[in-house]
């Protein structure tokens, strides 16, 4: 019922030249498939590039951020519009990195949720403890705190597209996965708040991706559990095999 989601997030890595190479190895290994949704986000640049070598394969394009205004006087911003313009279906919001690198808030990330769902694009919401938030006992505090504010206002209507990423930053291009059933144990504790915060449609139907150093070998044993029903990938997504493997999950 929820329809899985295998996600690349390449960060800033590739090329114009590099994008086009790995997008078009994609779009020809996993042209038949239609069991599950495949996305890559390519840096800005590559976007419209990328956009059009995958026109007519399975794969759909995400943008890696997005600024909150439609137009106007905001240097070195992009819009969900522009995005959009540029052949974007998704964008990730509230990445880890941006969180820390940038100082990104939850009200800040909750501004562009509204903005990219105007658009009419779709907002894959990342969220995810730190180890000391961990150890400290506070993960769960710290993650319904980011789900309240990030998912602020919204109405259980606008969540029909909404995606959310469990991402434990510890576990982000470390090489250490949180264990299937840790993975699984905070999957369905983020349904139970949906369905707290919304009702039992929204938390049966939001699709929630599991990331964190997401590999070939940990990725059907990820997707096996119950409650994760998708990936957000960051290193293994640059690799052509590995990403075409990860999609071609068995569970
Ligand atoms: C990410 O950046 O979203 C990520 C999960 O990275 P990695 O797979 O490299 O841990």
């Amino acid at each position: 019922m929820r329809k899985p989601i295998i996600a690349g997030n390449w960060k800033l890595n590739k090329t114009i030249a590099e994008s086009r190479e790995l997008s078009a190895q994609l779009a020809k290994s996993l042209k038949e498939i239609d069991d599950r949704e495949i996305i890559i986000a390519p840096v800005y640049t590559a976007l419209a590039t990328v956009a059009d070598v995958i026109k007519s394969s399975p794969i759909q394009l995400a943008a890696q951020n997005c600024y909150p205004e439609k137009d106007g006087a905001f240097t070195g911003e992009v819009s969900p519009e522009f995005l959009q313009d540029a052949g974007c279906q998704y964008i990730i919001i509230g990445h880890s990195e941006r969180r820390q690198l940038l100082n990104e808030t939850d009200h800040f990330i909750n501004q562009k949720l509204f903005r990219v769902l105007e658009t009419g694009l779709k907002p894959i919401l990342c969220i995810g403890e730190t180890l000391q938030e961990r150890e400290n006992n506070r993960m769960l505090d710290v993650l319904t705190t980011q789900i309240k504010g990030g998912l602020a206002n919204l109405t259980a209507k606008q969540m029909a597209t909404v995606v959310i990423a469990y991402e434990p930053v510890w576990a982000i291009g470390t090489g250490k996965t949180a264990s299937a059933e840790q993975a699984e144990d905070v999957h369905s504790f983020i349904r139970g708040l949906l369905q707290e915060l919304f009702d039992s449609k929204v938390a049966t139907q939001t699709r929630i991706l599991y990331g964190g150093s997401v590999k070939p070998n940990n990725v059907d044993e990820l997707m096996s559990q119950k409650n994760i029903d998708g990936a957000l990938v960051g290193g293994a997504s640059l690799n052509a095999e590995d990403f075409v493997r990860l999609v071609q999950f068995e569970n």
